[in-house]
């Protein structure tokens, strides 16, 4: 074979190679553009990427890119809650200063099942709200009590102050100052118990077990849980807030 030839005879297999690769991109490529823009929709919304979040739809890898989405966006953090069902009449903006304040505020008073005491807050903490009652309050009533959670007891969202601490005030902003935080301190069952924090998180099984893991569970959906084993300020509540650090005790 001359020298000519065998050169030949690389090129000609190098550019098939490449062709064969160009192919094998485009279509993985293609189909998996037209499995996710198809509008028959052959890939469940829940593990497309490209659809918007809904909240009963089962949690998967893609669930927190889509939710990541509503809570950047207003209209689509409202569209979620409507479709589920959640009453979050909208209200105007609360603009007081630099630190305090509420955008895409509403009037939250029922959650996907649990109803609450009307709560100004705001679009963000609803919806991280509603995922956790439904992939996580929920779900863990049914398995450890074995019934279901009708309201969730708090108390408040709002609230233009300074962070506190166990050492007193510091000098940051509290995120209920932006309502960015709700405090939750109990919840009522369809079978008429009422369990609080301060009575129920020392007690006995099956109760307490049912708050920690329900407190556990939040911090899947908020950045920052505080709860009775933080410090004694939280010994009657959860606070679960939406912005922050990662962090979770
Ligand atoms: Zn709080």
């Amino acid at each position: 074979m001359t020298q000519t030839s065998r050169r030949r005879r690389f090129l000609y297999s190098a550019a098939s190679f490449f062709f064969r690769l160009a192919v094998v991109v485009i279509l993985l490529g293609g189909g998996g553009w037209w499995l996710l823009a198809h509008p028959n929709k052959p890939v469940p919304s829940y593990w497309n990427p490209l659809r918007d979040l809904k909240i009963s739809a089962p949690v998967t890898p893609v669930t927190k890119w889509q939710l990541n989405r509503a809570l950047a966006n207003e209209a689509q953090c409202r569209a979620a809650l409507a479709e589920a069902g959640v009453q979050f009449p909208a209200m105007q903006d609360l603009i007081v200063d630099q630190n305090c304040g509420i955008s895409g505020r509403g009037l939250l008073s029922q959650l996907v099942t649990a109803r609450m005491e009307p709560v100004e807050t705001s679009c963000t903490t609803t919806l991280r709200l509603a995922m956790w009652e439904n992939h996580v309050v929920q779900p863990a009533a049914q398995d450890l009590l074995g019934t279901e959670i009708t309201r969730l007891r708090h108390i408040g969202s709002y609230n233009c102050r300074p962070m506190r601490t166990a050492q007193g005030e510091n000098s940051g902003w509290s995120s209920h100052a932006r309502a960015d935080s709700i405090d939750v301190i109990g919840l009522d069952t369809a079978d008429g118990r009422t369990l609080t924090l301060l009575a129920d998180w020392q007690r006995n099984e099956p109760e307490a077990a049912f708050l920690r893991q329900i407190w556990r569970g939040a911090c899947d959906w908020f950045r920052v849980v505080l709860g009775p084993d933080f410090n004694r300020l939280h010994a009657d509540h959860f606070h679960l807030q939406g912005p922050g650090w990662g962090y979770c005790r």
